[in-house]
């Protein structure tokens, strides 16, 4: 097991030392801003196996495009270079580890760029900014200014439950954390210009793909997904050349949406703005597939000391049943005595944020993918209490995001690599 670095100075100078003896030669993509101690802040790219123009298939493999979820990406990355995987690799294949694609939130244990911008909502035609018109409506319950903020203050659920009565579950969870173009203070801001940690990938691609006939990104995640395991999420439809590969690499792990039905809850993704990048490219002409590689850090007992600490009130007995429950990998027995706990100090309002999730969706004509996706436990926790209320900048202000614990044990490190790399 890598425990996660001890913060990003840390993480970026045994980066550059590991890569350095391992024998690859290293660019950094300087920031224009520092880090909390005053150190250089910067995108660092490290690549193995064919020099450009030789190799046939590149895998990039980043961390940090959501700043603090960086640790991981950096323990599977260190990984994969301490294996000496990346020292035998076939003669047309390069490995392109991008460290810190988003340094500042890296840096500041924050999700959000210098701008607040969520760099995975910033793949968009700036010239044309997706709408969402009724973020406008729940902004101030997401987001209240310094002097209206109270952790105690609870009333926010009720006008975000409203959203759900009038609009649906989906199209609720669109509007809250599908991407939202007007509030640049706001939660899942995608911005109104192309961040700098989107300029600076693209950057990146266009230095190190060109030969290539096959460019697959890895994009290292912490967040979804049941604990502590591997989650793959793909864009992609179901005929393309790059959903087959997802099939046959990530048989077990695999969650795929297709490509109108990602539209219709997240905007601005990455993984579909590099398949578009290169697409547009004239220079490439290169297949491509990205994959969004998720661990899993829905803990249902941070969960409950958050919840304790806003006044939901646990016996001693549940929190014993809860932390039994998570031990024995049972997160759904778990997540459900939560829940029904907070119906009982709450009135159905948790009912209805966590589980009538499969009847909302069945309604709303989700597809069998998203289905299964939006139903997973751990999913259904993903936009229940705990979370939203995580999502909300002002909490943030006052309580700094914590490094997920996610740790990379070699087997998951196997797990996440594709064939060409085992
Ligand atoms: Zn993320």
């Amino acid at each position: 097991m890598i425990p996660p670095a001890q913060d990003y100075a840390s993480s970026r100078a045994s980066f550059l030392d590991l890569v350095r003896v391992a024998g690859s030669v290293v660019e950094s993509h300087l920031h224009p801003e520092q880090g909390p101690a005053g150190e250089e802040l910067a995108c660092d790219v490290a690549r193995f196996g064919a020099p450009p123009g030789d190799a046939a298939t590149v895998v990039l493999i980043s961390s940090g495009l959501h700043g603090v979820e960086g640790h991981a990406g950096w323990g599977l990355q260190r990984l994969l270079v301490e294996s000496g995987r990346l020292a035998t690799l076939a003669p047309s294949v390069a490995v392109v580890l991008v460290h810190a694609v988003n340094p500042f939130g890296f840096a500041w244990s924050r999700r959000v760029d210098h701008d607040n911008i969520d760099v995975n909502r910033n793949f968009v035609d700036v010239d044309h900014l997706p709408a969402n018109p009724r973020y406008a409506e729940v902004d101030s319950a997401l987001n209240p200014t310094a002097d209206q903020f109270d952790p105690d203050d609870l009333s926010f659920l009720a006008e975000l439950q409203e959203l759900v009565d009038l609009a649906g579950m989906l199209e609720a969870f669109r509007v809250i954390s599908g991407g939202q173009y007007s509030h640049p203070q706001g939660v899942q801001f995608g911005g109104q210009h192309e961040s700098w940690s989107r300029r600076t990938l693209e950057r990146i691609w266009a230095d190190h793909l060109p030969g290539a006939v096959r460019a697959v990104a890895l994009d290292i995640h912490t967040g979804l997904g049941p604990t502590g395991r591997l989650t793959v999420f793909q864009t992609a439809n179901e005929d393309e050349p790059a959903a087959e590969l997802g099939r046959s690499w990530f048989p077990d792990y695999l969650y795929r949406a297709d490509r109108d039905e990602e539209q219709a809850t997240d905007t601005g993704l990455m993984g579909p703005g590099f398949d578009s990048w290169v697409a547009a490219s004239e220079d490439l002409v290169a297949d491509t597939a990205a994959f969004v590689i998720e661990f899993g850090t829905h803990d249902p007992i941070q969960g409950v000391s958050a919840l304790t600490r806003v006044g939901v009130s646990f016996t001693e007995g549940q929190k014993a049943s809860i932390k039994a429950m998570q031990e024995h990998g049972n997160i759904a027995g778990a997540q459900k005595l939560i829940l029904a706990e907070l119906n009982k100090e709450f009135g159905g309002s948790a009912e209805a944020f966590g589980r009538t999730w499969p009847g909302i969706l069945e309604k709303a004509g989700a597809s069998t993918t998203m289905k299964k996706l939006l139903s997973t436990p751990n999913q259904v926790a993903g936009t229940s209490l705990c979370s939203i209320m995580n999502s909300r900048p002002s909490i943030q202000k006052h309580r700094p995001q914590r490094p997920a614990k996610a740790t990379a044990s070699d087997r998951l490190a196997s797990q996440t690599l594709p064939p060409v790399l085992r």
